[in-house]
Formats: C-alpha cells, sequence, structure tokens
C-alpha cells in the first residue's frame, strides 16, 4: 500500500520511483497524482459496499427493536415512550435509518421505514410515520 509511511519520503507515492527536487513532492507527474486519486476513490467506495450487509442486517434489527416496542399502530401524533437507557440496551444503532421525518414544527424524527424514533436523554419516543415507508 502506497502512503503508509514504511516507504522513503522521496519516492511517488504512485509508482514508487525515486523523486528528485522539492522534498514536499509526492508525485513524478500529474499521471501518477491522478491515477493514485483515482484509485484511492475506488478503494474508499469498494470498502463502503463491503459494508453493506452488515448495515443491512443493523436497519432490520432496528425496526425490528422499534416494533418490539411500539407494537400496535398508534393514532397521528401520538408517542410511545420507552426508557431511554432500556432501550438502547437492545442493541439498538441509533446511527442507521431509512429516511427522516421533519414534522411541520421543525421535529426531526429518524425512520426505519414506518416507525419513527427519537432519543432523549430519558426517553426514547416512537411514533408511526406510514407515509415514511412508502417510494
Ligand atoms: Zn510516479
Amino acid at each position: 500500500m502506497p502512503n503508509t509511511g514504511t516507504e522513503k519520503e522521496n519516492s511517488c507515492a504512485h509508482c514508487h520511483k525515486p523523486l528528485f527536487g522539492r522534498t514536499d513532492k509526492r508525485f513524478c507527474n500529474d499521471t501518477c497524482r491522478n491515477t493514485f486519486n483515482r484509485q484511492k476513490t475506488e478503494n474508499q467506495k469498494l470498502q463502503a459496499s463491503a459494508n453493506l450487509p452488515e448495515i443491512f442486517r443493523i436497519i432490520k434489527r432496528n425496526y425490528e427493536i422499534l416494533k418490539e416496542n411500539c407494537p400496535q399502530v398508534l393514532d397521528h401524533d401520538e408517542n410511545m415512550l420507552v426508557n431511554a437507557k432500556e432501550f438502547l440496551k437492545t442493541g439498538f444503532s441509533p446511527k442507521f435509518f431509512t429516511s427522516v421525518h421533519i414534522t411541520s414544527y421543525g421535529e426531526i424524527w429518524y425512520c426505519c421505514f414506518e416507525l419513527g424514533f427519537r432519543i432523549g436523554e430519558d426517553y426514547a419516543f416512537i411514533r408511526h410515520f406510514p407515509e415514511q415507508a412508502i417510494v
């Protein structure tokens, strides 16, 4: 892997040929720089897609946890209240969700399909947003 710090500082980060001249030079030329940067971007894309199955699994688990904590369909604007600490102990991962719903008064709800959640200091709130599960 280029640029790991193990190679000599005065060689091209792409083709590893020795570099002469300015000590802050990292590449022989524009071609090496462009190729290096393109490959770096492609590697980052590959790394991101490698995590997709795990992220899908987390979202599915989040949805199941929301459903377990809010089994019946609530009326519009009605919340289910759950102890926030207990809720997070279930393994719920607030980082992953499928959509965001912002109410007319600016409240942000993160949704896993039709189930929205907000996590406060004491309580986690769960609410139904059927329209969030419609494409
Ligand atoms: Zn080079």
